[in-house]
């Protein structure tokens, strides 16, 4: 088996739609960035690659690339999952923490875990997803910017396969 750990975070502006988990969440503001700035699924991408030892999200999909600008989450854990498999690596499960003083996320939380799940082409019950304030504390705390942190477990695809 191999883990990785990921972590992203987007600053929230007016006029964007709130992407979190492969799901648009109602709130007054978004996440900036070339793609939909989807945290949560950046996060486990980041933490896939680097399980696989593929480097970071960035330098596989660098937004200087036409293909690549303005992917969203759901697209880049699709593919994420895609270059994983063709490396003989499955997900075997996603544990992510997401950091955001508003909106309350536990009514989509669901929502998130079966989008998300469906992207990696693993079941919801391999996808973990909390969501936690900040105390208030720092640009997160007053509201500023939402993060997410996530560690993804990767094995290899043949596990369990008998022997030649
Ligand atoms: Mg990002």
């Amino acid at each position: 088996m191999r883990i990785g750990y990921g972590y992203d975070i987007h600053r929230l502006v007016a006029g964007r739609p709130l992407c979190l988990g492969c799901v648009v969440v109602p709130h007054e503001r978004g996440l900036l960035g070339h793609s939909d700035a989807d945290v949560v699924a950046h996060a486990i991408a980041d933490a896939a690659l680097g399980a696989a030892g593929l480097g970071d999200l960035g330098a596989n999909f660098p937004d200087t690339e036409a293909r690549w600008k303005g992917v969203s989450g759901a697209d880049l854990l699709r593919e994420t999952s895609a270059r994983l498999r063709a490396r003989g690596l499955v997900i075997e499960q996603a544990d992510v923490t997401i950091v955001a003083e508003a909106p309350r996320l536990a009514p989509y939380r669901d929502a998130m875990i079966a989008t998300v799940a469906a992207a990696l082409g693993c079941t919801a019950a391999d996808v973990s997803i909390k969501a936690r304030t900040n105390e208030g504390l720092d640009a997160i705390g007053r509201g500023e910017a939402i993060a997410a942190h996530a560690v993804v477990l990767l094995g290899h695809a043949n596990r369990g396969a008998p022997p030649p």
